[in-house]
């Protein structure tokens, strides 16, 4: 983008842009877009990543930013880009579902992990997401049950997508510096016909247990506790006196049909 130099950072939206062009190439690469896809870009900011997606010639490419001065320059820059300008936090992702869609960003810190729980969620035809975030939350996504790491987010992401842990990207690669490491995690979504049947249910569970997550389930859950939530218990093999990140994801899905 031209006068790049020009544009005042702002830390509210999170602006730490990529300064590193092979940083960059790599993570468009993960998204292995094509001609044919249909590509939607979150936050581009200063066209680091869309520089590189505009190379790729795809059906079309869409860009979701916040920052009304960064989206001027992005349409100018960008004549066959679609510049959308709003909250992503925001953004209908279910108008996605008509056809097949692939999902990228260099994420803001402050509303990265809201915005992949409700993509993950809510977009069914999503055939890939690339998204980089900070490096705790892409432990976090990425994390086995059991792992001090494994949270509310991974259960939830995980009865929709497979998460992989592509890459750590160091503060220097990009302008200003934020304070923390930053990583890149690929999404890659399970059949639609293994997805949660009812996934209020499941958030809602997800949300109680892992509000208190150092106690054990059976006390988390004494008020709704139940014969078939007993049951399950046994059936699965589960002690009651495991802690939340005991579970695995299957588990919370499961055991939601239960209370
Ligand atoms: N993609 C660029 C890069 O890698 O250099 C910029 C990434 S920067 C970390 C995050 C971008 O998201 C900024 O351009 C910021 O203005 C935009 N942004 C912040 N909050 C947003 C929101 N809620 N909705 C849409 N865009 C947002």
């Amino acid at each position: 983008m031209n006068d790049r130099h020009q544009h005042r950072a702002k830390k509210s939206l999170g602006q730490n842009f990529l300064i590193d062009q092979n940083i960059c190439r790599k993570i468009v690469d993960a998204l292995d877009p094509g001609s044919d896809d249909i590509i939607i870009e979150i936050g581009p900011g200063q066209g680091a990543l869309t520089e590189h997606l505009a190379e790729v010639g795809a059906q079309s490419l869409t860009a979701i930013e916040m920052d009304d001065s960064l989206a001027d320059r992005l349409d100018e820059d960008y004549p066959d880009l679609n510049v959308v300008r709003c909250d992503a936090l925001k953004f209908p992702w279910a108008s996605l579902n008509n056809e097949p869609c692939k999902i990228i960003g260099n994420l803001p810190y402050n509303v990265g992990s809201k915005l992949i729980w409700d993509i993950v969620s809510q977009v069914t035809t999503l055939q890939r997401a690339v998204f980089m975030v900070q490096h705790e939350v892409a432990l976090r996504l990425t994390s086995q049950p059991n792992s001090k790491a494994f949270g509310g987010l991974t259960a939830w992401v995980k009865n929709f997508c497979t998460t992989t842990y592509l890459f750590k990207v160091p503060p220097t690669v990009f302008r200003p510096q934020p304070k923390i490491d930053s990583a890149v995690v690929r999404f890659d979504p399970l059949p639609i016909n293994q997805w949660p049947e009812d996934p209020e249910k499941l958030s809602g569970l997800i949300k109680i247990l892992f509000q208190q997550r150092r106690k054990q389930i059976s006390t988390i859950l004494k008020k709704r506790w139940s014969p078939a939530v007993e049951a399950w218990f046994d059936q699965e093999g589960v002690n009651p006196k495991s802690r939340p990140e005991n579970l695995t994801p299957e588990q919370f899905r499961a055991l939601s049909k239960c209370i």
